[in-house]
């Protein structure tokens, strides 16, 4: 059994402010906001991270993209920034994968 605070958030066993959640994927805002709007969607599966995933994942991550738009535009942004942090080195705190979805400022170019 991994220790996941992401896992628990799925099970129910920690609170979260939830969003969104189908069959395959968990939705719910960052606890520390870098925007004023500030999702993170993470799938029900415990995927480490973009690192570890592989072909038969395809589905799964085109699913968390492609819910994006249409969680955006009920948050009423008119636009967003998808970040995904791997590994250490690139920023990855928590080990579930997990989809940041910023808006609510116009964000700067990067
Ligand atoms: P990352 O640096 O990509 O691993 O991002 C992890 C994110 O998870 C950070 O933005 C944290 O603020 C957020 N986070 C950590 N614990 C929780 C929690 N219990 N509920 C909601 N968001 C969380
Ligand atoms: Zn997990």
């Amino acid at each position: 059994m991994i220790d996941c605070i992401f896992c628990k958030i799925i099970q129910k066993q920690k609170p979260a402010d939830f969003i969104f959640e189908d069959e395959h994927i968990t939705v719910f805002k960052d606890i520390h906001p870098k925007a004023p709007i500030h999702l993170l969607i993470i799938p029900k599966t415990h995927i480490k991270s973009l690192a570890e995933v592989s072909e038969k994942e395809a589905h799964l991550i085109a699913h968390m993209l492609l819910v994006m738009p249409s969680l955006a535009i009920r948050q009423g942004l008119k636009g967003f920034r998808t970040i995904i942090n791997t590994g250490k080195d690139g920023g990855q705190v928590i080990d579930h994968l997990h989809f940041h979805l910023l808006g609510g400022d116009h964000l700067s170019s990067m």
